[in-house]
């Protein structure tokens, strides 16, 4: 379980891997992983997100949000 940072996916607005799956090339540390069509998020990965926002960019359908669980405790 991740501690201090949560990548989420919009399933409503992700296309699927065989249209797009850009954010799974696109994430230096593998935070993207693949389940059939959709992409999932690797969750023992995600402390070692980086904030890069690589993925956001890569998302043409903005379905990735990176939460910033840390900031909630400001
Ligand atoms: S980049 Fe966005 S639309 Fe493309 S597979 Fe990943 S989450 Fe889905
Ligand atoms: S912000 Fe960067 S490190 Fe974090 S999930 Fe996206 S691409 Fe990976």
């Amino acid at each position: 379980m991740s501690e201090f940072i949560r990548v989420e996916i919009d399933s409503r607005k992700c296309v699927g891997i065989k249209e797009c799956g850009e954010c799974i090339g696109a994430c230096p540390v593998n935070i993207f992983g693949k389940k059939g069509d959709h992409p999932v998020i690797i969750q023992k990965n995600q402390d070692e997100c980086t904030l890069c926002d690589l993925c956001v960019e890569a998302c043409n359908p903005d379905a990735i949000a990176i939460k910033k669980l840390y900031e909630n405790n400001l």
